[in-house]
């Protein structure tokens, strides 16, 4: 029996309008998001990779409805969020919860950690006669002490407030939680270890994660599944495992080979990314990574590939059956003691 998935998002779309000179708009908009669509499974974590500008960060924000869409449904537990009303969208959002990278910008200085971790529970009307209690569990529960409550977000470090950006997200009881950059200003050891702390809630929980970031080594470890997105698009969906075992597209292939090699000698040439992305206002015609790929044709710049799914794997490029996975990227990555460090610290204790 399939179960229905916890969020159901088609053809997703958002433009943000340029404004120029004395008069504002001249028509122009940035394609932010283009005809976006996915599910996700409740208690299993989509990761969402790309260059800067790709749209990730517009998406998660997408899904929680903190930016009106320009076209495109988001279905959550069932309920299409554009037939909300105010006081509805906010009851939702009480399952759906965000963490961002600078937990310090999203924390009020002047609130002690206990303050800002009681604000959602009574807006919520959660644990009515017991916030000091509810704050404590959840301080033990991302691993600090309660005696935390009393200090304000500067006395933390990095990871410290991250833990507390968790807490105040899960004192909710949230069944999605988009991860925005969320590990991605720590340092590695603490990053290893606020990526193992959201794989457990998650075992404990059930909580499903859109874990958007731009390192593919920590995407690896907490994803299940990994959608890459170029200029707005999705480019290539799969469960983790064929993705970086069977990168299709072109521009995946290229972002896997750009992951920094320990030997020079092994760099993996054959499919560097050269240029910059494009400007987002006038993407290229037909497909958007025509004017980068290695293996472009005259007809990709004539018509936008379709993103195909076969047997769960979806690519979306005109030649990605004819198209090699380079050698460098089917043989097992050279040790790297970088990942290596990362690695043991995401062995569990
Ligand atoms: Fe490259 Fe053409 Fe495929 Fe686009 S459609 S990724 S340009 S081969």
């Amino acid at each position: 029996m399939t179960t229905a998935p916890l969020l159901q998002v088609q053809g997703l779309v958002k433009h943000f309008p340029v404004r120029r000179g004395l008069f504002g708009r001249d028509g122009a908009a940035v394609r932010a998001v283009q005809d976006v669509s996915f599910a996700l499974q409740a208690g299993q974590t989509l990761g969402v990779v790309g260059e800067s500008g790709c749209g990730k960060s517009t998406l998660g924000r997408l899904l929680l409805r903190l930016i009106e869409p320009s076209a495109g449904r988001v279905v959550f537990a069932g309920t299409d969020l554009a037939t909300l009303d105010a006081a509805d969208l906010r009851a939702q959002r009480r399952a759906m919860q965000i963490i961002f990278q600078d937990p310090y910008s999203s924390l009020n200085p002047r609130m002690t950690v206990g303050q800002i971790l009681a604000e959602p529970l009574a807006l919520h009307g959660l644990h009515a006669g017991r916030h000091r209690e509810r704050v404590a569990e959840l301080l033990q529960t991302v691993g600090l002490a309660p005696e935390h409550a009393r200090r304000y977000p500067h006395e933390f470090s990095g990871g410290q407030r991250q833990r507390v950006g968790i807490a105040r997200a899960l004192a909710v009881e949230p069944k999605l939680i988009v991860c925005d950059e969320a590990v991605s200003a720590l340092d590695v050891s603490v990053q290893a270890q606020v990526v193992n702390l959201l794989r457990d809630l998650q075992q404990r929980y059930g909580i499903a994660y859109l874990f958007i970031a731009h390192d593919l080594a920590v995407v690896r470890h907490i994803a299940s599944h990994v959608a890459v997105m170029y200029l707005g698009r999705i480019v290539e969906l799969a469960d983790k495992h064929k993705l970086f075992t069977h990168p299709c597209h072109p521009y995946t292939q290229a972002l896997l080979a750009a992951v920094p090699q320990p030997e020079p000698g092994r760099a993996k040439k054959q499919v560097l990314l050269q240029g910059d992305v494009p400007n987002p206002t006038r993407p290229p015609a037909g497909c958007a990574f025509h004017t980068r790929c290695a293996h472009a044709r005259p007809d990709c710049a004539q018509e936008l590939p379709p993103l195909v799914e076969t047997a769960g794997h979806a690519v979306a490029c005109h030649h990605w059956p004819e198209i090699q996975i380079p050698a460098s990227l089917l043989r097992p990555p050279a040790p790297n003691p970088r990942l290596q460090r990362l690695q043991s610290a995401f062995l569990p204790s």
